[in-house]
């Protein structure tokens, strides 16, 4: 099995090859064609399983494929737990888009606000986030989540263990109606289920 199979472009497969991945992960194979085919995804998935690959790849591949404005207006969103695996799920966005021409930053509380304003202003394609620092920005009028194409809800079970529920429930509303999503869990209880369903259309279940 390699990366060359599952539909991703020269400019991704290099970017890949430049991480000295040689072969896709059980996560990335299954999940990379069906996120390309702009389906909603429930994944379960633990870390270190690659799964950041796994949605970021398609994810990236499908905003470049459409790209159109010179003013960039926030067409995808990751949403994260903690600033640790925003920061860390930032860093492989940056490194997976090397050759392209898409923009990205991450925003998380417990660090001063300004430095991230300042990079919104200049208009980014793809935004990680923890939910706190995103709805207070999102409040002063910093940025808009109505272009948003594709949301992206990573370790689900710990968003709903840090009590963020209300907080994504509050993202969501701000967001169009039509968009893909894609929501990756370790576990599945029954609150992860309703999530689910409030989160995801006719998602297709991919587990490793
Ligand atoms: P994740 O589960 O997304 O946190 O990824 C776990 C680790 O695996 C990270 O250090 C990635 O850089 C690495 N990784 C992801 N995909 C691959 C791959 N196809 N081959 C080798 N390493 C990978």
């Amino acid at each position: 099995m390699s990366f060359n199979t599952l539909g991703l472009s020269q400019a991704l497969l290099k970017a890949i090859s430049k991480k000295g991945y040689t072969t896709p992960s059980l996560i990335q194979q299954k999940a990379i064609p069906v996120i390309l085919e702009q389906k909603d995804v429930l994944a379960s998935a633990q870390t270190g399983t690659g799964k950041t690959a796994g949605f970021t790849l398609p994810m990236l591949q499908r905003l470049a494929e459409t790209q159109k404005a010179k003013f960039r207006p926030i067409r995808a969103l990751i949403l994260t737990p903690t600033r640790e695996l925003a920061a860390q799920v930032y860093t492989n966005v940056r490194e997976y888009s090397a050759f392209l021409n898409l923009r990205s930053a991450v925003i998380f509380g417990g660090v001063n606000q300004k430095p991230q304003i300042e990079t919104i202003r200049k208009g980014v394609d793809v935004l990680v986030a923890t939910p706190g620092r995103l709805l207070d920005l999102q409040n002063q009028g910093v940025l808009s989540l109505k272009r948003v194409e594709i949301f992206v809800l990573d370790e689900a079970d710990r968003m709903l263990d840090m009590g963020f529920l209300r907080d994504i429930e509050r993202v969501i509303k701000l967001m169009p109606g039509q968009r893909q999503n894609l929501m990756f869990s370790a576990t599945f209880s029954p609150d992860i289920k309703k999530l689910a369903r409030g989160v995801l259309t006719n998602p297709v279940q991919v587990e490793v």
